[in-house]
């Protein structure tokens, strides 16, 4: 396996490089953190990508992809992370805008592909409830045909930024005799619906990342319905693995372990630089190996795209290795700031709680972004799911 870059691919190297250096916005350029952003800040490198016409590098060119190859988008990334750049977010570009360029009809692919390709239209992502996550096929909400609506009633939980949503993609029951995978639909709806009700949900770093969907006697026009009525099962599937596939976040992770490498030269024991600690330097050495082989495994995984085969249950192995080595890094990361990453607690106002790090800079965030980072094992499925998945569709036991 040859894994030089070609002189072509380096000079693609040089070109996004300057791009990146040249348009993207310096305020938001190497963020400690990213979470309580604007929606303009969110949206920023989006819009700006949207008009290069690069925000969907991994959509087909016909509907405004790049055409890039793997490598290309392997590049891409890399080059992203460099500046910890933040991205399009994934409930558009990778989630909801491949089941409409896939499944749904031309109508729908022109009303609503142009405002993921621009950044226009920010999208929600309404599929787990409070009884269904993991079993996912037991949710209750309902559409039920009333004429050309569907009234929608049910309610959604942890979706994702839905406080700046403008659309919303929804898994609903639309046939409640049918066995749970069969009766489901994938209805796509204007979050400005009379009916729908946004509540915030606290996570333990202090942040508004997430949600309640309530939905009450929601009207959504039939046109609104992707593919077939009742067969929403299988797109809900088929962007579930576009999802996994894309939180492996590798170039972000070797950014991070570059992070480290500088934290841990910085921070001493004793006077000594951690990083000339052997059992730091030991586990660091760890995670950059186990980052390797997931980087190899993500390799093959886009090659086998390239060649034509969709995301399948291998993306399972990419959540289950990524969310691992990122929650390891942010661990190491607060283990090297030490006493440093206690005092400061964002959310967490009031007496006796500062309102500003005490440390370096890079130790002010490092014990939210590690309380944060739990989440990564449960969302997208869960990893325990993910084996399951393995077990099942790789292993076939
Ligand atoms: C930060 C965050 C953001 C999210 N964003 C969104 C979003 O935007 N939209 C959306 O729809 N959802 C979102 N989710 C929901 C996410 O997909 C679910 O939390 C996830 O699928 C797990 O479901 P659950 O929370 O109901 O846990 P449960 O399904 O109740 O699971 C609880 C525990 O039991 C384990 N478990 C359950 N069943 C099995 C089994 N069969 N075998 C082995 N172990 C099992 C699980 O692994 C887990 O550890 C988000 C979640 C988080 C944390």
């Amino acid at each position: 396996m040859n894994l030089d870059f070609t002189p072509e691919e380096n000079a693609f190297r040089d070109e996004v490089r300057a791009f990146i250096r040249d348009n993207y916005p310096k305020d938001l350029m190497n963020m400690g953190t990213r979470e309580d952003l604007t929606r303009e800040q969110f949206l920023a490198w989006h819009k700006i990508l949207g008009k290069k016409g690069w925000s969907a590098v991994a959509w087909p060119k016909k509907y405004g992809g790049t055409g890039w190859t793997s490598t290309q988008r392997y590049i891409w990334s890399e080059e992203n992370a460099r500046v910890d750049a933040l991205m399009p977010l994934p409930f558009g570009v990778s989630m909801v805008g491949p089941v409409i360029y896939t499944f749904g009809n031309e109508e729908q692919k022109a009303k609503h592909l142009p405002g993921i390709l621009s950044g226009d239209v920010w999208w929600a992502q309404g599929y787990s409830e409070p009884g269904a996550g993991s079993d996912l096929a037991s949710l209750k909400t309902t559409a039920v045909r009333d004429g050309d609506h569907y009234v929608i009633n049910g309610q959604k939980t942890w979706t994702t930024l839905a406080q700046h949503a403008d659309w919303g993609f929804f898994l609903c029951r639309t046939d409640p005799s049918a066995k749970s995978q069969e009766g489901i639909s994938f209805i796509l709806v204007d979050m400005k619906t009379p009916g729908i009700e946004v509540r915030p949900i606290k996570l333990i770093d202090g942040t508004h990342e997430v949600n309640e969907t309530w939905l009450t006697d929601v009207r959504v026009p039939v046109e609104n319905l992707v593919g077939k009525e009742n067969e929403g099962w299988t797109y809900a599937k088929f962007l579930l693995a576009h999802e996994r596939s894309g939180i492996a976040g590798v170039a972000r992770s070797k950014r991070g372990i570059e992070r480290l490498r500088d934290i841990a030269s910085s921070e001493t024991i004793d006077g000594t630089p951690l990083i000339l600690n052997g059992d730091f330097s030991r586990k660091i050495s760890q995670l950059e190996i186990d980052l390797t082989a997931l980087e190899f495994t993500e390799l093959r995984t886009l090659a086998s795209e390239a060649a034509g085969k969709g995301p399948g249950p291998e993306s399972s192995i990419l959540k289950i290795k990524g969310t691992e080595i990122q929650q390891r890094l942010t661990e190491l990361t607060l283990e090297a700031v030490g006493n440093y990453g206690a005092p400061y607690a964002r959310g967490m106002d009031g007496h006796g709680v500062n309102d500003f790090g005490v440390g370096p800079d890079y130790s002010n965030f490092a014990a939210d972004t590690y309380f944060n980072m739990r989440k990564t094992s449960i969302y997208g499925g869960s990893n325990e799911i993910q084996r399951n998945i393995i077990t099942k569709m790789i292993l076939g036991l």
